[in-house]
């Protein structure tokens, strides 16, 4: 039988069909949540104090928005990416920032994600030997998924402002 292939709606990212159901919370494909669940594996057991799992959790997040995701996570995953790229934060500040928002009652925007997303995915990522290489994959994901962004930059940026002057 020939092997049929899934294309992960959020990223792109062509995988041989496993037949695992769609995650509730990501638009994106089972097999491409896979990776990303042992890419956790990875980034959980970091035991580093930058908390690097942050960083790949908002950039699938940002990457896998659409049919089933939440608005919240979208924006935070967005707020995350942002200010990890424009302000140097650390996974574990973007933690800090994420629980000071969520204190606040806001009614997140449906952001409309960008079309083209794919250039850097977690199967990347994944490949990437473990270690100091695949950590700066993490960055550089990080960077180009806010770079995919662009038209929510301003959004993000005054949705920010209060982590920024606090
Ligand atoms: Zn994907």
């Amino acid at each position: 039988m020939k092997q049929s292939i899934v294309k992960c709606p959020g990223c792109g990212l062509l995988l041989a069909n496993q037949s695992i159901a769609e995650p509730p919370r990501y638009h994106a494909s089972g097999e491409c949540m896979e990776l990303y669940n042992q890419l956790s594996y990875y980034t959980m057991s970091h035991g580093q104090e930058a908390f690097i799992h942050q960083l790949s959790l908002d950039a699938y997040g940002a990457q896998h928005a659409g049919e089933g995701s939440r608005p919240i996570t979208t924006a935070f995953s967005l707020i995350g990416l942002y200010l990890v790229v424009e302000h140097g934060f650390t996974g574990r500040q973007v933690q800090q920032a994420h629980m000071e928002l969520g204190r606040k009652k806001t009614e997140w925007p449906d952001l409309t994600p960008p079309r083209a997303m794919g250039a850097i995915t977690v199967q990347d990522v994944l490949q990437a030997e473990a270690g100091p290489v695949r950590d700066a994959l993490i960055e550089e994901w990080v960077r180009y998924v806010w770079s995919t962004w662009s038209y929510a930059h301003d959004w993000v940026r005054e949705a920010a402002k209060p982590i920024l002057t606090a």
